[in-house]
């Protein structure tokens, strides 16, 4: 029988036409999953981990199928990237259409329009009313990569500051720049120089207010570092990996008045909270910042590999010809589906949505919380929303219960992330095409997990 179902299945095309349900038809993961998984370990390295055991075959609206016809509620988005929905109809026709015309030309031989377009829209929509420009790149760590470079040429200074609880890619430049070491940076260093790390604010775990946490971060790289070698200093508006963890109120704005006074780059780290993943376009616009330059992915594109450096145009022209760039750098079928994806955020109600999902999670998670003193804080803008596990008596990160509660949901068709520094933060991502009545059905099942954890 189950067997049967997952013939359907593989005949089930993805996108917001697939059933929209959870449902297990096997344990986890499923005998056609096992055995995918299995030659998984004989011909991928170890290195490059999973978390949910199944192999997925169609996802869209709010689930992700696998390949033995279960159906799993998506709270993950595939860490924040198909924030439309995945396999969107705009999207899978954009994508479609652009194959069939070009697939790749190079933009350094032979640019085309598209690619211009997206530079056109990121320089629109992100924040900012001067003249901006965009440029284009594969991953969110080129991304960064490219900003860091962009922001030395302008100034002629080498130092940059990351902060505490950072996370900004796994090439080398960016392993350096990322706070965590297990399991980012562990054994693969030496790591880029010139970088060094500032306290961020916390206000669960530092109590400071903005002003007093930015005054802290301030006077270390004052002393440290000095302004003078200072290109840039590169933040995640909301952190990320690190935990979710939102600044208190001031702290980002004090940082970047210190910055415009002292001749350094800000840099938003938006990768993970762009694109009305907070309820707005981009997350700075929360803390009232404007950045001198911003770096984007994984929503960008409905799931394309995709990224930007967007920025003052004064500092983003800084680079001499060639010095930017690189084979697929805005890719042609990539570009297509991001003005797919634009079109999405701009005109379907996506921030209105994004924020909906946000008030569902954040009341039942302060419910939850309000029962079991197990869950320290809950935190989060839109439908980037988190809480951290503690021991109740002494506020101590507690990692197993975390796994425990996630390892839980997961076995039982609810795709949950974890992160934090201290692996003690369960995060909620879901894509914004999810309906209320499985967003609900997959937070009863966390809410399930944690009571008998
Ligand atoms: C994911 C992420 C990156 C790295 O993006 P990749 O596309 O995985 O290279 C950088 N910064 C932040 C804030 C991220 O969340």
């Amino acid at each position: 029988m189950a067997l049967l179902d997952a013939e359907t299945e593989h005949r089930t095309q993805g996108g917001p036409g697939l059933p929209q349900q959870r449902r297990l038809v096997t344990d986890l993961p499923g005998p056609r999953s096992a055995a995918i998984l299995a030659r998984k370990a004989d011909a991928v390295p170890a290195g490059v981990g999973h978390t949910v055991p199944v192999a997925a075959v169609a996802a869209g609206g709010g689930v992700v199928v696998d390949a033995d016809g279960n159906s799993l509620i998506d709270l993950g988005s595939g860490i924040a990237v198909t924030t439309v929905g995945n396999a969107h109809p705009k999207i899978a026709a954009a994508v479609a259409a652009q194959a069939a015309q070009f697939t790749h030309t190079c933009f350094m031989i032979s640019p085309y329009e598209s690619y211009i377009e997206v530079a056109e829209a990121l320089n629109r929509l992100t924040p900012g009313d001067f003249a901006k420009k965009s440029a284009l790149f594969n991953s969110g760590a080129e991304a960064v990569e490219n900003a860091i470079k962009i922001a030395r040429k302008h100034t002629g200074r080498q130092g940059v500051v990351a902060f505490d609880h950072g996370y900004h890619g796994r090439t080398n430049l960016t392993m350096a720049l990322t706070a965590k070491s297990m399991p980012y940076k562990s054994g693969f260093g030496p790591f880029a120089p010139e970088v060094y790390r500032a306290p961020m604010s916390y206000p669960f775990r530092d109590g400071l207010t903005g002003p007093d946490a930015a005054e802290r971060a301030i006077s270390q790289m004052e002393k440290q570092i000095g302004a003078g070698n200072l290109a840039a200093i590169i933040i995640e508006p909301i952190q990320g990996e690190g935990g979710f963890i939102v600044p208190a109120d001031g702290f980002l704005p004090a940082l970047a008045d210190w910055c415009r006074a002292n001749g350094v780059v800000f840099i938003a780290d938006e990768v993970q909270t762009g694109f009305a993943r907070t309820g707005h376009m981009f997350a700075s616009e929360i803390f009232g910042v404007v950045p001198d330059l911003i770096t984007t992915a994984k929503g960008i594109a409905g799931g394309l590999p995709l990224a930007a450096v967007t920025g003052r145009a004064e500092i983003m022209d800084a680079s001499h010809a060639g010095g930017l760039g690189g084979t697929y750098g805005g890719n042609p079928i990539a570009c297509a589906a991001a003005l797919a994806a634009i079109d999405v955020f701009e005109n379907d109600g996506v921030i209105e949505r994004a924020q909906q999902i946000g008030t569902i999670l954040t009341e039942r998670l302060t419910a939850m919380q309000s029962q079991d003193p197990r869950i320290g804080d809950v935190r989060g803008h839109g439908a980037m929303i988190a809480a951290e596990f503690v021991d109740p008596e002494t506020n101590a990160p507690d990692a197993a219960l975390t796994a425990a509660v996630a390892q839980a949901a997961i076995a039982q068709g609810v795709i949950v992330l974890t992160c934090g520094t201290y692996g003690n933060v369960i995060r909620f991502l879901p894509p914004l095409s999810i309906g209320d009545d499985l967003l609900i059905e997959g937070l009863d099942v966390v809410a399930e997990a944690l009571a008998a954890a």
